[in-house]
């Protein structure tokens, strides 16, 4: 054992009967392969091949987020459902495992848990503080999937910072946002940046990162120009007509009408405002861009039918799509005669409603070939993605209710702290991964992750240890696969496993002392292995890893 060479039989990654073809999830590869056990829906253990790739994942964040002075810390998992009732968000989440009669809950996120330990600052001195730890959270998925790509209990990175003004805490997001960009770099996978609605976290600025993929539950919305860099989330996305000289009529577009949700309780009873949106038929509207709009002032829209309007006493506003033609000298009793007819089909003009100045806005879904917003030229296309990171501005959202605040240094008064958070889903990315570098043969993992970069098909141990001593003194991490003595099934697990480079002594050893250097990334039928003798083997493995990355 003082050798330091490692066996794949100590792992516990037993050999199972397995051909992988192109359509085998990355789960099943990753169950078949050694790296994943699944306990019950949703819930998985992680081997220790798994935990090798999750580990140098983890390292990479670490090294990335030290950079940028953020300090690691690990927040307790039981979390005290009395905070959780300050922020508001016990009251409105649904995905929670509960506790002891409700006292705790199991923390899919923390920040109620950060905020109310760094109450106890009092000082503008004491900040900036950009606190991260790397945890398992968890989350009362309904439909579980994708193996590790949606869990009920995972491993996120979560983040998150403190600065005295809103300036200091653009600084600190844009901080966050370079190191995120080298940690994905470090991983070396094209991801994207998507500008991002920030949904139920709430803040105004926010970005996913995304890796583009079949496999992937989100949609991202692209420019198709190279010289573009536009992209965004399918709620956030914005586009116009691919030819704008085409319009659609006011009498062939489709009318819904939308109230605030906090005003709905006494629609009977005082005057309110419903938006008519005014749409192209068979488009969906965008309920995000709808509610974004500066004419509307709130945080949630519901969908009200024209009989219940005609029972408000309110004030009807047209928001029209752009895609719709519309001139106010023209269109505006047409327009008012299309609201009307709707909420008084059979004109019994009883209502108490009166329509105002309609606005004009793109409110429906993005549609792919329709065109950029960004560079105003090139079409878009929405492509399926795995989102792995997510970064919020927090504002004073978590603050305020949980007290969090400190004497300022401008106004010497106490003020709530500005926040962000930043997450990286740890466990995803090993799915994800996996994902976009695997091939028909099975698993290919990229250098930054693998869990070994070579492994040893040899039959004798002395020549294990031979060839491990070589690589070793390379900086090269090798593991012997003595799971098996039978060449063809060590061959096709070295490749289906994932190792950057297989280093093989076989019949060529025995007969020249040619040892066989086999890269993961290259077709084996067409590729032959690169022969190098015992004493080459270090400096020769040491070039090829270096430039090496998945096919
Ligand atoms: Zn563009």
């Amino acid at each position: 054992m003082a050798s330091g060479l490692k066996r794949l039989s100590r792992f516990f990654a037993p050999l199972r009967k397995f051909k992988p073809n192109a359509e085998t999830s990355s789960s099943e590869l990753l169950t078949n392969y050694g790296y994943l056990r699944q306990s019950s829906s949703g819930v998985y253990n992680m081997l220790p091949l798994g935990n090798l790739v999750q580990s140098r994942i983890e390292s990479i964040i670490r090294n990335r987020l030290d950079e940028v002075d953020c300090a690691e810390t690990s927040l307790c998992t039981l979390a005290s459902t009395k905070i959780w009732k300050a922020s508001g968000r016990l009251q409105t989440g649904t995905e929670f495992f509960m506790l002891e009669d409700g006292k705790y809950l199991l923390a899919p996120t923390n920040e109620e848990e950060v905020t109310s330990m760094v109450a106890e600052l009092s000082s503008y001195k004491q900040v900036p503080l950009r606190l991260y730890q790397i945890s398992r959270k968890y989350r009362n998925e309904k439909r579980p999937r994708g193996g590790l790509l949606r869990g009920r209990e995972f491993t996120m990175k979560d983040l998150y910072s403190f600065d005295e003004t809103m300036n200091d805490a653009m600084t600190t997001y844009r901080d966050i946002q370079g190191a995120y960009n080298r940690i994905f770099e470090d991983i070396g996978i094209d991801f994207e940046v998507a500008e991002a609605d920030s949904g139920s976290i709430g803040g105004s600025l926010s970005h996913e990162y995304h890796y583009e993929s079949d496999a992937g539950e989100d949609l991202v919305v692209k420019c198709t120009s190279s010289s573009c860099d536009y992209t965004a989330n399918t709620e956030r996305a914005v586009s116009t007509a691919a030819d704008t000289s085409v319009k659609i009529g006011l009498a062939d577009a489709a009318v819904k009408f939308y109230a605030l949700d906090e005003t709905l309780p006494s629609k009977s009873e005082k005057s309110l405002t419903v938006y008519a949106a005014i749409f192209p038929a068979g488009r969906s509207i965008n309920p995000h861009l709808l509610k974004g709009h500066s004419a509307v002032q709130g945080s949630e829209l519901a969908e009200i039918s024209a009989d219940s309007v005609s029972k408000m006493s309110a004030t009807i506003l047209p928001l029209i799509d752009t895609r719709v033609e519309y001139e106010l000298s023209k269109n505006r009793e047409q327009l008012t005669t299309i609201i009307t007819s709707l909420i008084e089909p059979d004109n019994s003009n009883h209502s108490k409603y009166s329509v105002v100045e309609a606005v004009q806005a793109p409110i429906v879904e993005v549609q792919t070939g329709e065109t950029c917003p960004s560079c105003h030229s090139a079409p878009l296309k929405i492509v399926p993605a795995i989102e792995v990171g997510h970064t919020f501005y927090l504002g004073t959202k978590y603050s305020e209710p949980l007290n969090a605040r400190i004497t300022t240094q401008s106004t010497g008064k106490m003020e709530p702290l500005y926040m962000g958070c930043y997450g990286i889903g740890v466990s995803r990315l090993i799915s994800a991964i996996a994902e976009k570098t695997r091939d028909s043969d099975g698993l290919a993992w990229p250098k930054s992750v693998t869990p070994f970069d070579a492994v040893i098909v040899a039959n004798s141990e002395a020549d294990a240890l031979k060839i491990h001593q070589h690589l070793s003194t390379h900086n090269i991490r090798a593991v012997w696969d003595d799971r098996s003595t039978q060449f063809g099934v060590l061959l096709a697990n070295a490749r289906a496993t994932g190792f950057p480079l297989a280093i093989i002594a076989g019949r060529s050893y025995t007969q020249t002392g040619q040892l066989e250097i086999q890269l993961r990334n290259k077709p084996a039928k067409s590729h032959p292995p690169t022969l190098v003798s015992l004493d080459d083997l270090g400096p020769t493995a040491h070039h090829m890893l270096q430039t090496y990355s998945p096919a």
